[in-house]
């Protein structure tokens, strides 16, 4: 057998165990301070899918249980709902924004903690504990053919510890990937 041939089956072979576990699966990609950006625009349709660790947005990635906590989760999900602090595109575009969906695992049940028993100290449930948060943006641009930019600037000032968006772009058939961050947050093609 072919070294390359062998590699490769090796390289496959290894990647099996992570797959099949679907509820392991997001948690090995998830590294702190580094999210993932999905853009597709279609005719006149432009949507984003946002993917990061709770961490990057949040702070923390522990179901939040002191009224503190709570109130710091939901302030970041409303910082994360203001796309047009978030994000800018080339303005004659005309991108308006129609929809946000956010999926915060830290948000799940929240409200129906019971405080009067002593709960567990946060700082040790956080090193035990991921969660990462999806937020799913939807646009009509007016213009869909001037549109040739975006910049994350908003993002990485609004939540300082993402360190690095790594984009995937589809623009009818142009595809592009780049890894953005605070010094580096605009892309074009
Ligand atoms: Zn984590």
């Amino acid at each position: 057998m072919h070294l390359r041939t062998l590699l490769a089956s090796a390289a496959l072979a290894l990647s099996f165990p992570v797959l099949a576990d679907d509820h392991q699966h997001s948690l090995e990609a998830h590294v702190h301070g580094i999210g993932t950006l999905n853009i597709a625009l279609e005719n006149q349709l432009l949507e984003l899918q946002l993917e990061s660790p709770a961490m990057n947005i949040i702070g923390f990635e522990y179901q939040p249980t002191t009224t503190a906590d709570i109130q710091s989760v939901k302030a970041a999900q409303n910082k994360l709902s203001n796309a047009a602090e978030l994000f800018a595109f080339s303005p004659a575009a005309q991108c308006r924004l129609t929809s946000v969906s956010i999926e915060n695992a830290l948000l799940k049940g929240s409200g129906a903690h019971d405080h009067d028993h002593e709960s567990q100290p946060a700082a040790e449930i956080a090193e035990h504990q991921h969660n990462d948060i999806s937020a799913h943006y939807q646009y009509h641009c007016a213009t869909p053919a001037q549109l040739n930019s975006i910049d994350l600037a908003g993002l990485f000032k609004l939540f300082t510890q993402t360190e690095k968006i790594q984009v995937q772009l589809i623009v009818g058939d142009h595809q592009q990937g780049a890894e953005l961050s605070a010094k580096n947050t605009s892309l074009s093609w």
